[in-house]
């Protein structure tokens, strides 16, 4: 029986493993369009069969994007693909309504932030 290192019961798993899948979101630019919308649509988690219908391409396209995708971001598995693919959803999504993108659309919850007080006596301390 190995006994834990106390270091090894609170190391963040990324950082234990070496599979951070950060680094992958800089390498976005290293994708083609097309790419990039198969990585978008990745990060819903849906399979090959649904990407396939979502995009209106075949389903073998849509594994030699992501072998390609996985590749491109230096990842191993299409679910770290995925990983990075909501990391950096921001980035590959281009609506403009989307709510996950924070001030740039009013309809957002995450659109507008509370306003503080502006007057005296009501900012808590
Ligand atoms: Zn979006």
């Amino acid at each position: 029986m190995t006994r834990r290192s106390e270091a090894g019961d609170t190391a963040c798993s990324y950082r234990r493993t070496g599979h951070d899948p950060e680094p992958g979101v800089r390498r976005l630019g290293a994708l083609t369009e097309r790419e990039r919308e198969v990585l978008l649509l990745l990060g819903t988690g849906l399979g090959n069969r649904e990407l396939s219908r979502e995009l209106g391409i075949a389903e073998r396209t849509i594994k030699a994007h992501i072998a390609s995708i996985v590749a491109k971001l230096g990842q191993q598995t299409r679910t770290q693909a995925a990983v990075v693919s909501a990391l950096a959803h921001d980035s590959l999504c281009t609506d403009p309504s989307c709510s996950r993108h924070p001030g740039r659309h009013d309809g957002s919850p995450w659109g507008v932030l509370p306003q503080q007080p502006d007057h005296a006596g009501t900012v808590a301390a």
